[in-house]
């Protein structure tokens, strides 16, 4: 018997089903102690209270479901997996998901900077193309660079994910997630603007591909929970895995022409350099290993 009320379950208007996610036992911690129901619509006792669409949608409409459960009664097959693996469950569907919500949002970027920049040489005020002021093409390079950034984020934390499966790349893909608002509003915010009155009116996709932004920092968990995720208060900063691959100096270039010549060139100098490049590169893994360098104790 399932008792208690959901807000935002997308697309519950149209769907022949619910995946309930409901607390199963209360005595052990949340992630140990939900599970998933699979309820089918029109059950008794799960009622719509009402309905909520996004920003200038009208009010009454959209595709996101205020429900409530009163005394609902489903039977014990309806439990999806174990009873108290749900949150497993979700966290399983829901990693996947926010790359895949981050690689869509790549897809829009990549649009709006093409429009940005399709606009900055079609349009020409006070004698030049708008590419042509200052202000634009630094515009335009600071939404490359964000686009860009963010592009390489995703693909390695995709491919952390394809190495050791969700739970290897946990952190990284709240990492994605965290970043993914502020890119999509920034970037959209600059192509908007560039527009002008044809960037805010309803013929261009930019207001609706700018929403995404503060809608994707709320969907599938606030960006501060998936910063507690990254850099919990009670634990270290998170670590970033892999060797830097230690290097060494090239025969070459110890054997310089001209008055210094030789200055590298003895056994013993080069070994000091060969063990200060070491340490260089053993303190830059140890950095890399331990998050942040921690400054020695008085
Ligand atoms: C478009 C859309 C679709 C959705 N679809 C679904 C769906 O299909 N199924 C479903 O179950 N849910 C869905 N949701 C709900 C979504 O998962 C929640 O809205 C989200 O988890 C945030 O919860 P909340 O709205 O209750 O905000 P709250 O948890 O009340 O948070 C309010 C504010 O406080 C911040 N905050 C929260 N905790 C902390 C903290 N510890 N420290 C600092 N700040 C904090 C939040 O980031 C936010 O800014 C959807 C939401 C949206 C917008």
């Amino acid at each position: 018997m399932i008792n208690g009320e959901k807000w935002f379950a997308s697309n519950f208007p149209y769907a022949a089903f619910v995946i309930a996610m409901v607390i199963t036992n209360p005595d052990v911690p949340v992630p140990r102690g939900s599970s998933m129901l699979l309820i089918p619509a029109g059950t008794d006792g799960m009622e719509e209270i009402r309905i909520t669409g996004l920003g200038a949608e009208p009010l009454g409409e959209g595709a996101h479901g205020y429900i409530r459960f009163r005394d609902c009664r489903v039977p014990a097959d309806s439990l999806l997996g174990d009873e108290g693996g749900g949150f497993n469950l979700a966290q399983q569907r829901l990693g996947g998901g926010r790359l895949h919500h981050a690689m869509r949002a790549i897809g829009r970027l990549k649009r709006a900077f093409d429009m940005m920049c399709e606009f900055a040489t079609s349009r020409s005020t006070q004698g030049a193309p708008l590419g042509k002021k200052q202000a634009v093409p630094q515009s335009i390079a600071d939404s490359w660079i964000q686009i860009e950034q963010f592009r390489m984020q995703v693909l390695h934390a995709a491919w952390i994910c394809d190495q050791g499966g969700y739970d290897a790349g946990r952190r990284y893909i709240s990492a994605v997630k965290a970043a993914l608002p502020a890119v999509v509003t920034d970037v959209v915010y600059r192509a908007m603007h560039l527009h002008g009155a044809l960037g805010v009116s309803n013929e261009m996709p930019f207001v609706s591909l700018w929403l995404q932004g503060p809608v994707m920092a709320t969907v599938d968990g606030g960006t501060e929970i998936h910063k507690d995720v990254l850099a919990p208060s009670s634990q270290r900063l998170p670590t970033i895995r892999g060797k830097l691959p230690v290097a060494t100096p090239s025969r070459a270039g110890c054997r310089r022409k001209g008055p210094n010549s030789g200055q590298y060139s003895t056994a013993s100098t080069r070994s000091a350099r060969t063990k200060r490049l070491s340490t260089a590169v053993g303190h830059a893994n140890q950095v890399h290993e331990t998050g942040i360098p921690t400054l020695p104790r008085k």
